[in-house]
């Protein structure tokens, strides 16, 4: 039986960033936005104490395993579904800011999905401790966006056999300076091992901060989401311990060798896409809200009962606002409640993901022209929302590529044939 009963420790944790998203994220939203540049360490240093104190739990996708009901039964898993809920109500609160939380994000779930049970007890145990932490992904190249087998960094063994030297420029780096640069955190870089075969080359590298040979080359200057940093990162020479390539360095070979080789950069992003997707639908939720009570108070009352006809242009727009929003939220439950069960979730994963990044920038957009002049105005977060709500689209593979992803796996095509 499907349990749409959202389980009490994801309750809790709810309402405690609710409070945190009305009290610290939205009162500085505006500020963060307009001064791009400036990390927000007061909204760091404000969270830090919880992420920690919960050994960074809050960011962590094993909340619950092992844990058992009253009468002993274990529990299910529910580390995505706590995550799924964690991001979606801080991206209420503000995406920008959400994006700025210390803790693993996309870096911490490349070295989930790919590393050995060794690597993540490494790597993943800083979080919960000492000074705020930060790890990024670093994947996307000024010639590989959408095409990532097309990545040229490269990875070769030291003579001795000891370390990887890595060359190569990345891009587009979310989180890039605070991982890199200004925590004690990692970056997790894609790079090819064998640049002859294509993505079954391609493996994942953490590379520790401040590692001589990675430098931070420049901040982007964006649309949306201001708050958070985006980097473009070199690396020159850079040296890393053997250690640090997660999972086996073996170049897979024969007909599946790419898919194989690409197995890891497929499994972090059937983990992060619906997390993408619940960031697109906090903001989506944030723009909904407020548009509904904003109007409410002047006299907009929506009639659900009554036959579309006789609803107002405007009652419209709020319920089919609402219900893209309730559709999209359902495909990322399923999406993250399939990953806690170990099972297969790349098709959901894309699904949820291209469904709330539309939803996100469809309920913006409506929220900014139903509140009119006032909705464009600064005045309001509203017009920063529709702004934030973008990348959702964009990053963790375009809507496009998603779409396609979709494709291939309701047709039975491979990505050779349908691309
Ligand atoms: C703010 C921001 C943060 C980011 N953070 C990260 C990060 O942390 N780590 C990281 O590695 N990357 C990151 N990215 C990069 C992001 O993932 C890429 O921008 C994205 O994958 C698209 O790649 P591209 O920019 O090269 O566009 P392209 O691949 O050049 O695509 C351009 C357009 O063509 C479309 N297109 C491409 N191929 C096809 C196709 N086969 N069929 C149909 N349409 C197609 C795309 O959908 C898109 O609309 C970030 C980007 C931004 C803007």
């Amino acid at each position: 039986m499907i349990d749409f009963e959202i389980p009490t420790p994801i309750k809790r944790q709810v309402q405690f960033i609710t409070m945190l998203g009305e009290q610290v994220m939205r009162p500085v939203a505006r500020y963060y936005d307009e001064h791009e540049t400036e990390r927000p360490w007061d909204y760091i240093n404000l969270i830090w104490p919880t992420v920690r104190d919960r050994g960074g739990r809050s960011f962590s996708v094993d909340d619950t395993r092992g844990s058992v009901d009253k009468d002993g039964k274990p529990r299910p898993r529910i580390g995505y579904l706590m995550l799924a809920h964690t991001v979606e109500a801080l991206s209420w609160g503000d995406a920008g800011l959400y994006l700025c939380t210390p803790g693993g994000a996309l870096g911490g779930a490349a070295v989930d999905a790919t590393g050995t049970p060794e690597q993540k007890e490494r790597f993943l145990k800083r979080f919960g401790e000492g000074e705020p932490k930060w790890a990024a992904m670093a994947m996307t190249e000024p010639h590989a966006g959408s095409d990532t087998a097309a990545i040229r960094t490269t990875a070769r063994l030291s003579e001795d056999g000891k370390e990887w030297i890595l060359n190569g420029e990345k891009i587009f780096v979310t989180g890039g300076l605070m991982a890199a640069r200004e925590s004690p955190g990692f970056v997790v870089v894609w790079a090819t091992v064998d640049p002859s075969a294509g993505r079954a080359g391609m493996k994942p590298f953490v590379v520790e901060s401040g590692t001589p040979g990675m430098t931070v080359a420049k901040l982007e200057h964006k649309h949306g989401i201001r708050a958070s940093d985006t980097a473009a990162i070199v690396l020159s020479d850079c040296r890393i311990p053997y250690d640090n390539i997660l999972g086996s360095a073996e170049v897979a070979k024969g007909d599946d060798a790419g898919h194989k080789g690409f197995k890891g950069a497929m499994r972090t992003f059937d983990a992060t896409r619906p997390l993408v997707a619940a960031s697109a639908l906090g903001i989506a939720r944030a723009a909904l809200e407020f548009t509904a009570s904003y109007l409410k108070d002047r006299g907009v009352k929506v009639r659900y009962g009554i036959a579309p006809h006789l609803q107002t242009a405007m009652e419209r727009d709020l319920i089919q606002m609402e219900m893209q929003h309730r559709a999209a939220w359902l495909l990322v439950l399923k999406a993250v409640t399939k990953m806690d069960a170990g099972e297969d979730n790349a098709l959901e994963a894309s699904m949820s993901k291209v469904k709330a990044g539309q939803v996100a920038t469809f309920v913006s957009q409506k929220a900014v022209e139903l509140l009119g002049p006032e909705g464009y105005s600064c005045k309001l977060l509203v017009e920063k929302w529709m702004r934030d709500a973008r990348i959702n689209d964009i990053y963790e593979g375009t809507g496009q590529i998603n779409r396609l992803i979709v494709a291939r796996r309701l047709l039975g095509y491979s990505s050779r044939e349908l691309r």
